[in-house]
């Protein structure tokens, strides 16, 4: 079953990490609550198993904005708010991660 990249969708997340659920709106209606695990794609999973959270929020983002290019004008507010999201995941991961069979 295909995965979608829960920081930026891309289609083939290979690892699951294990998350405690909260609430965070990057958009209002866009993203809103994190409910459990988090999945991710392999160059997301190195950002974070590197701790390079400035890079795991920049692939973010920029990815965002190709899917929405009309978000482009609030990039720095994106990102304030991606940053903060990301910033609650790492707070509330809950494990290590493992690969998605
Ligand atoms: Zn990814």
């Amino acid at each position: 079953m295909a995965c979608l990249c829960d920081f930026c969708s891309a289609p083939n997340a290979g690892w699951r990490h294990p998350a405690r659920s909260f609430t965070g709106y990057v958009v209002p209606g866009v993203i809103g609550e994190s409910v459990g695990d988090w999945a991710a794609c392999q160059e997301c999973h190195e950002l974070i198993v590197s701790g390079n959270r400035a890079g795991l929020t920049e692939r973010s983002v920029l990815t965002f904005i190709a899917m929405h290019p009309e978000l482009r004008v609030v990039k720095t507010e994106l990102t304030t708010e991606m940053g903060m999201l990301h910033a609650n995941f790492f707070a509330n991961r809950a494990g290590p991660a493992s690969a998605i069979a």
